[in-house]
């Protein structure tokens, strides 16, 4: 057999399929141009990727094989190896969103693609209802996959023998249509540049679960308290796969032979899980609402003041602010800023959603959308849409003593922390430097509140 190993979600060698199938191979990874050209030359996410291929390059190196990097549009770069050597097929994890579905479907009908279940723990279609069709709703779908999940899901892939295919690895393959060109293997040399990178993010995956492993025990205590970092952190890695979900699920399974509660943390997984599979099965959530029909009121004042972290709410503006320096956004947080996004603001989700596909580190199509929609309330459960956050009560009780708000929002680090979370004194007391809060809370919600009835009822 000669095959083609295309490295997409799966950047390692550790319990990777693809290093389990034998025979003659071409490990490759195409840096896509169709999603680069829609990218800032600053995106982190590229520096991140860049940076697991050179340690999966040399990974490989040390067993026998090589990468091969290409630059172009994947149908291109099919096209032009097929002209020059022969595969029997491409073989590559899965990858549900829609463009990976139709770039993926594009590439199979030049050559067989062996699609293989390495991103998720279950198979999109493998936790239905009884009769069939996917559940709609996350409870019912979490006793499910606990029912199903058995050892096979935490299997370890074991490396077979792999001969490489001769093919010139030294440099980075720029395709475009027929032309092809070589780059040197940089960053810079595919248009982007490095950025700086905080001390975790430096960190491995590994490292990371040495970290975490003390923090698992009060994970359900103290994960929505965004100051204490007692989360994995692992959402990057997970995205591009620098740690295997299998062997994840190994680790987690050693921390409950310890006597360990592991479910709080497992539950996460299977969120991600769920998420993955409403996409899969649903593939116009990616724009279209759930249930509800709520679309939102365009206002480009509001969005803007929310993107630059200028709303005068200090939690919210401590979120994006720390999105914007370092890509990251603590859980809680996220959910504080969707719903403040979603209904003080009246905004289109639509639009929260594409800022934050913008800057997240780990930015993941099906979790980033499915989220937004729970946040706006557009009918996934268990969020009702007349449900809104205060972000004040959220601040007082998430960061009552404003730490994690101080640390990304500097106007705010001389004032007394209870003013962060008491929206009078924000507004009788102006905080030089610092914007006023540009919709009070409860008129503001009253209003969505209006809204969402007024719009219910056209149906
Ligand atoms: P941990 O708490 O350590 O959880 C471990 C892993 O479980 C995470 O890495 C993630 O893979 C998964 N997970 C945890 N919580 C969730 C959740 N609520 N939904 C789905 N998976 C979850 N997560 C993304 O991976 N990519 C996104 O683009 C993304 N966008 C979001 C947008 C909004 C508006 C909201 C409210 C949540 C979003 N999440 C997203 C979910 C969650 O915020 C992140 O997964 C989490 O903050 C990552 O940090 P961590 O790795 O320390 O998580």
């Amino acid at each position: 057999m000669r095959r083609m190993l295309w490295f997409r979600r799966d950047l390692r060698i550790e319990n990777n399929p693809l290093l389990s199938l034998e025979g003659e191979v071409l490990p490759i990874f195409i840096f896509d141009t169709n999603i680069l050209e829609k990218l800032s030359a600053n995106d982190r996410r590229i520096g991140f990727i860049f940076n697991a291929l050179i340690r999966l390059k040399t990974a490989l190196q040390e067993r026998g094989l090589d990468l091969a990097i290409f630059y172009g549009k994947p149908i291109d770069v099919f096209t032009l190896l097929l002209k020059q050597e022969s595969f029997h097929e491409v073989c590559a994890s899965g990858d549900y969103d829609s463009y990976a579905r139709k770039r993926d479907r594009d590439v199979s009908l030049l050559l067989p693609f062996n699609y293989l279940n390495d991103t998720y723990i279950f198979k999109p279609d493998e936790v239905l209802k009884n009769n069939g069709t996917p559940y709609l709703v996350f409870t019912p779908f979490y006793n499910r996959a606990k029912t199903l999940f058995r050892p096979e899901h935490m299997a370890e892939s074991l490396p077979a023998k792999q001969t490489r295919i001769d093919f010139d690895c030294s440099v980075i393959h720029s395709i475009d249509r027929n032309k092809h060109t070589i780059l040197p293997i940089t960053l810079e040399a595919i248009g982007f540049f490095p950025q700086p990178l905080s001390e975790h993010q430096t960190l491995s995956p590994e490292e990371k679960l040495a970290r975490f492993e003390h923090k698992l025990e009060n994970y359900q205590r103290d994960r929505d308290f965004m100051a204490l970092n007692a989360t994995s952190l692992l959402g990057i890695d997970l995205r591009f796969g620098t740690i295997s979900i299998r062997a994840l699920l190994r680790w987690l399974m050693v921390q409950k032979q310890k006597g360990v509660d592991t479910e709080p943390f497992f539950r996460q997984l299977i969120f991600r899980e769920f998420y993955a599979m409403l996409l899969y099965h649903f593939p116009h959530l990616e724009w279209k609402n759930f249930r509800y029909p709520f679309r939102g009121i365009e206002n480009h004042e509001f969005y803007e003041a929310f993107c630059t972290g200028n709303t005068g709410i200090p939690i919210i503006d401590a979120g994006i602010r720390q999105l914007l320096e370092s890509g990251e956004m603590h859980n809680r947080v996220r959910m504080i800023c969707a719903s403040f996004f979603t209904k003080n603001l009246l905004l289109p989700w639509q639009w929260g959603e594409r800022f934050f596909a913008e800057h997240l580190m780990d930015y993941d199509a099906a979790s980033n959308i499915l989220s937004w929609q729970w946040c706006a309330g557009t009918g996934i459960d268990p969020q009702p849409y007349f449900r809104i956050f205060n972000p004040y009560i959220q601040s007082a009780k998430f960061d009552k003593n404003g730490l994690y708000t101080k640390t990304y929002l500097p106007e705010v680090r001389d004032i007394p922390t209870k003013f962060l979370s008491d929206e009078k004194s924000l507004i009788n007391y102006p905080i030089q430097g610092y914007s006023h809060p540009i919709v009070n809370h409860k008129s503001s919600s009253t209003r969505a509140l209006d809204y969402f009835k007024s719009e219910l009822s056209k149906c």
